[in-house]
């Protein structure tokens, strides 16, 4: 029985947390003693498709079918239960990404499968149980499920499993299904992107401001601190709520999940909405002028100090590093 990996693409390309999917299932085949089967929908490149091979897939079923080019919901976790009953795999896995959030309870129902989303570990497997810890709570917490149904859906966290190049090859295969009228009642059309910059659920550095940075006249260094590191930028609520950054940046329960490798935090407090945001982030760094700041509680690195000095002096040393390196 492989396990199954349903690897979503974007514009044609897998990102990161696509191969850290990859690396996760393919580490629980292993510790099934099975092989790993994956799924792509939509038009993807052959050689982006055997790119999945490095990541540990045996074999890939691409599913290229016209209709089914923009993610539909109903149809794309219809393709995926069927590839997983015609592969006899009891387990499937995909991101728990924004699709992912929508496929893993459609999948799910289909195959009368137990669902694991926002799966932050490997499956424990003792005494025939087969436990997952998963983030509850928008993130404040973590939960660990036990899958007690013969079929498992997990959708995993970005983030929270490394990428483990395997240097393997896969086959790659076309798979079809007939898929029914009634899976595209709700079309998606086209996406609009809101702006060109890094998306920031995907981004690897997130530099984000809050109210301590007075008004938005002064984000000119967060968005320099930001271009130099390759970084998303990011705020707190009352930030975008009092319009200084777009809602698209608002980052917390409310707002946008993120789980970069460094979130740099410049006059937020660390109240626990913004947190259940971004708890997942690797490491965190705080730049705050209160010492008693409820976010320093959470950092790895904690700069005690008036952002409008800390912040030009840490691009100074960026630029230092960068002319160097
Ligand atoms: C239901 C609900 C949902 C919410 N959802 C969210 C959410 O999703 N995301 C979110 O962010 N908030 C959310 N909030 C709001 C949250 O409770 C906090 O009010 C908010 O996060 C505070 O934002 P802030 O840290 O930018 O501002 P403040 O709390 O005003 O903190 C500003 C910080 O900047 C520091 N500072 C001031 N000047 C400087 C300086 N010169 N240099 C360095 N540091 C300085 C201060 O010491 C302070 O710690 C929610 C609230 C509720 C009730």
């Amino acid at each position: 029985m492989p396990v199954l990996v349903y690897t979503e693409n974007a514009g044609g390309k897998f990102k990161k947390s696509i191969f850290e999917v990859v690396s996760y299932a393919k580490a629980i085949a292993d510790a099934q003693s099975t092989t790993l089967t994956a799924i792509s929908i939509g038009d993807v490149s052959a050689d982006d498709l055997a790119l999945l091979g490095k990541y540990g897939a045996d074999k890939v079923l691409n599913v290229s079918a016209d209709k089914l080019k923009n993610f539909v919901n109903q149809a794309y976790a219809s393709v995926i239960a069927e590839a997983a009953k015609s592969e006899g795999a009891d387990i499937v896995v995909l991101s728990n990404s924004f699709s992912g959030r929508g496929l893993a309870p459609r999948v799910g129902a289909k195959l009368d499968a137990g669902v694991a989303d926002g799966a932050v570990s490997l499956p424990e497997l003792s005494g025939g149980k087969f436990s997952i810890k998963k983030t509850a709570f928008s993130g404040k917490a973590f939960a660990v499920v036990e899958l007690t149904s013969a079929k498992k859906v997990i959708a995993l966290t970005p983030n929270s499993y490394q990428v483990v190049d395997k240097g393997t090859s896969a086959k790659v295969e076309d798979f079809s299904v007939d898929v029914k009228e009634s899976d595209f009642k709700a079309m998606l059309k086209e996406i609009v992107r809101s702006t060109d910059k890094i998306s920031l659920p995907d981004a690897d550095i997130v530099v984000s401001g809050g109210r301590g940075l007075k008004g938005p006249e002064n984000w000119g260094m967060v968005e320099e601190l930001a271009n130099l590191l390759g970084a998303a930028t990011a705020c707190s609520k009352p930030v975008s709520d009092a319009g200084w950054r777009p809602h698209s940046e608002h980052v917390g329960q409310t707002g946008i999940a993120v789980s970069p490798n460094l979130y740099i935090a410049i006059g937020i407090s660390g109240a626990i909405q913004h947190l259940a945001g971004i708890s997942r982030s690797k490491v965190i760094v705080v730049i705050n002028k209160d010492p008693e700041a409820p976010f320093f509680k959470v950092a790895d690195y904690g700069i005690v100090g008036d952002a409008f000095e800390v912040v030009p002096k840490l691009i100074e040393a960026v630029k230092a590093y960068k002319a160097t390196a």
